[in-house]
């Protein structure tokens, strides 16, 4: 995560001032307000702006004219209560906007997801830095066999450092092609005056997916835990997930109820078919059921049994 002294400067700055507001503010999350919490190599997350708390949850729910005067232990039960049963209006009427400096292949996975506002850094515009992302080597993985979309065994020795060769200098070659293609110095005058620069928004054509972009992310609570239930999976591609788990820490500090809720009814639940029901009230009867004579596929049998703690 590397920001410019100026940048820098602006944060500190943001951070620095204090609003009088009548609105409800979560002092958790005032903590990190405009912080670059950091992600992969260069990347962070900033929680830039918010709207609500766990009570305008409860205060849409129950169409209420203030706070209220209800307990905790009510509020927390609703909110359980609306995470249970899948009613999730009323989880629309918080928002948050985060700033995300990410890879272009993460930001490709994230802008799949549509119920959110984007706007990214134009490049364009301006000028992209000198900034691409080489995985960890913890993160440096071969391809799985038994998961198209997976990754398994690390990559140690000669191998990791081939990989890591390849890639940073792939990647470096990549940068110095689009500064050549540019030919702006830093205040913008040519490199070589003998020759012509090529427009940004050609010049960038020639970079490569790990080198990072930015946007503004702006979503509401239901869609942002969607994207979490989604995107902080151990499905999830490792650098996404990356980003899903710090953004979790955000939503605990936010609205500590429903991040709680969350957890329970989705993160950590599970969607059972009905077979897969049928089996385990065939298994708690205590009937002998394998696959076979399960009704499920291989695959999904494999899946439940995985789920019930006794994986074959
Ligand atoms: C592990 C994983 C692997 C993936 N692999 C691939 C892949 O190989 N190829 C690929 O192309 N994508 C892939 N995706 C992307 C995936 O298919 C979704 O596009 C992405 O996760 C966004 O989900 P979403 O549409 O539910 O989210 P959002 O766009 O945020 O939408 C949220 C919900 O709003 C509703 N909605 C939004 N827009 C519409 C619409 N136009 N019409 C109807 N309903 C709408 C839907 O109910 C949707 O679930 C993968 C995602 C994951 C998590």
């Amino acid at each position: 995560m590397r920001l410019t002294p100026e940048q820098q400067n602006e944060v500190a700055a943001q951070r620095g001032e204090a609003q009088l507001t009548r609105r409800a503010t979560v002092p958790a999350l005032e903590e990190i307000l405009y912080e670059p919490l950091a992600v992969l190599d260069h990347g962070f997350i900033r929680v830039v702006d918010y709207m609500g708390e766990d009570s305008a949850i409860v205060q849409a729910a129950r169409v209420s004219y203030g706070r209220g005067t209800r307990k905790v232990s009510e509020d927390r039960g609703l909110i359980n209560y609306l995470m249970r049963h899948r009613h999730t209006t009323p989880f629309e009427m918080c928002e948050i906007k985060y700033h995300v400096k990410l890879p272009i292949f993460v930001a490709r996975q994230w802008i799949r997801h549509r119920t959110a506002n984007v706007n990214e850094y134009s490049a364009r515009y301006s000028i992209l830095d000198n900034e691409f992302y080489v995985p960890d080597s913890d993160h440096l993985a071969a391809q799985a066999t038994t998961n198209r979309q997976g990754r398994e065994a690390v990559l140690e020795g000669s191998a990791a450092a081939r990989v890591l060769d390849l890639l940073r200098g792939d990647a470096e070659r990549a940068y110095a092609g689009y500064a050549e293609l540019l030919n702006e110095g830093a205040s913008g005058e040519p490199t070589d005056p003998s020759r012509p620069g090529l427009a940004r928004e050609l010049a960038r054509i020639n970079l490569s997916l790990n080198f990072y972009t930015q946007w503004y992310w702006k979503t509401d609570l239901h869609n942002l835990m969607h994207f979490l239930s989604l995107r902080a999976d151990p499905h999830a591609q490792y650098e996404i997930r990356a980003y899903a788990e710090v953004m979790l820490d955000t939503l605990s500090r936010w609205v500590p109820m429903t991040y709680a809720a969350f957890l329970e009814y989705r993160m950590n639940a599970a969607l059972i078919s009905a077979t897969g029901l049928a089996v385990i009230r065939r298994l708690l009867a205590g009937e002998q059921v394998d696959q076979t004579t399960s009704g499920l596929s291989p695959r999904e049998w494999r899946e439940l049994m995985a789920l019930l703690g006794h994986p074959v």
